[in-house]
């Protein structure tokens, strides 16, 4: 048999024990925060039909275009992997009929989970990667552009990530946009040859992503690009107005950048993108804004939609590279050192009683000296070391030891087994 590789494929990361815990760490505090803004987990495929994120997304788009994972399942449906979790959220939100009158509005909803696309990998780009995301639908009140910008903002800072800059651009209503996409055109077709490749066949299908181009012939050309700004209709001004307001009410700085335009189609009014810089290079972290033609394009009734996704690598990558430290904790309440093959059932029983009470214990199992078992549990960085040997057993008394001060107690093995608090207590380790 010829060997095969066995290696994950390119674009992927195994999330290893360790990094495992700060993957955690992240969820866990995005839930915390969320749960403030009142908000509650939804839990979508992980695949969808071909067409939920082809229409929605934009047919034109590079996510479209170039990255989907999709297939022909074997009862010949056409699926994709999800590469963003707006429209799966959205399909759900109207096959479910979440938008009849008896749920609350505005509905709010987070989803944490993979997502796939077929990228060219490199630091904070990968094939499989992981979004926190939000969606609320059912309110069109400026309001809530700008609290969910500013749960955006909360959870980012008080994670510890706080060289952030929020960069704010609206594409105003259908029909702003419309009149802007004839200004740009209008603008971009005289230099149509300076364009990237891309960039000229978006000019046809899709001007306004030229403007989201990362080719520096295409940054240079849209650099004195018209402004959406000069195209605003009433409704979309003032709701932009409104929302910059709040913003400078709730003290959350930002950047206006009328050149951002997002990588989806379904966007329209305020889009909003966290932006870094990781070694010189500019990274998103959160982006999103706001959709209201997307449920009823999904067949529901008009309603107004609002969300972003936060990339968790990037996230991590942020936290490594700024040298943020989360405050995990992983040592071990207690440790017990195994002194004999005679006492493995009662170490056994002991290991098992401290876990019973609630408490994060590990022995050893492997009969090694006394001196490695000491080494593991400082490696295991485990608060409380005791020892078992058969003279232990015998007396019925154990010596509890804190690992760090070295303080000891000697208390009946019984009563470990029932109250170990007390012992961390006169060890001062409660
Ligand atoms: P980019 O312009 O960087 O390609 P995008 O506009 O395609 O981003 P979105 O679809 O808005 O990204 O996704 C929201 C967030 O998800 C991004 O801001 C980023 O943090 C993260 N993200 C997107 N694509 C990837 C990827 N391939 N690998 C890792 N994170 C990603
Ligand atoms: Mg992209």
């Amino acid at each position: 048999m010829k060997a095969m590789k066995l290696q994950k494929p390119k674009g992927t990361q195994d999330i290893l024990p360790g990094d495992s815990a700060k993957w955690q760490y992240v969820e866990g505090f995005a839930r915390k925060v969320f749960a403030r803004y009142h908000y509650d987990e939804i839990r979508t495929p992980i695949f969808e039909h071909y067409e939920v994120i082809s229409r929605s997304v934009g047919d034109t788009t590079d996510i479209v275009t170039k990255e989907m994972y999709d297939f022909y399942d074997k009862g010949d449906r056409h699926i994709t992997l999800r590469p963003e979790g707006t429209a799966p959220v959205v399909r759900s939100y109207v096959e479910n009929k979440l938008f009849a009158p008896e749920v609350q509005k505005p509905s709010k909803f987070y989803y944490i989970g993979p997502m796939f696309r077929y990228e060219r990998p490199q630091a904070g780009r990968l094939r499989q990667f992981h979004q926190i995301g939000v969606e609320c639908f059912g309110s069109s009140n400026p309001a809530t552009d700008v609290e969910t910008i500013a749960m955006a903002a909360q959870f980012l800072k008080e994670l510890g990530i706080d060289n952030v800059i929020l960069h704010l651009n609206t594409l105003g209503s259908p029909a702003s946009r419309q009149a802007y996409r004839q200004a740009l055109i209008d603008y971009l077709l005289p230099m149509k040859d300076q364009l990237s490749k891309d960039s000229q066949r978006r000019l046809e299908e899709n001007p306004l992503r030229v403007l989201d181009s990362k080719e520096k012939e295409d940054k240079a050309a849209v650099e004195q690009a018209p402004s959406i700004l000069d195209y605003l209709d009433e409704e979309s001004q003032a709701h932009f107005d409104a929302v910059r307001r709040m913003l400078e009410d709730l003290g959350v700085a930002y950047v206006i950048d009328t050149n951002m335009v997002r990588g989806l189609d379904y966007y329209n009014h305020t889009i909003f993108e966290f932006i870094t810089e990781i070694e010189g290079n500019e990274l998103t972290v959160c982006a999103g804004g706001r959709y209201d033609g997307l449920v009823e394009y999904f067949g529901g009734p008009a309603t107004a939609g609002f969300g972003f996704g936060i990339g968790v690598e990037r996230i991590l990558l942020v936290l490594e590279k700024k040298g943020i430290e989360l405050p995990i904790e992983t040592g071990l309440d207690a440790y017990i050192a195994v002194l004999g093959d005679e006492v493995n059932e009662a170490a056994l029983s002991l290991v098992q009683a401290l876990r019973i009470q609630g408490f994060k214990a590990e022995r050893d199992y492997l009969g090694r000296k006394l001196k490695a078992q000491f080494k593991s549990a400082d490696v295991f960085a485990a608060k409380a070391l005791i020892t078992l040997g058969s003279s232990e057993v015998e007396s019925g008394q154990v010596t509890v030891k804190n690992n760090q001060t070295r303080q000891e107690v000697t208390v009946a093995l019984e009563s470990l087994k029932k109250d170990f608090p007390s012992v961390l207590a006169e060890l001062g380790l409660a």
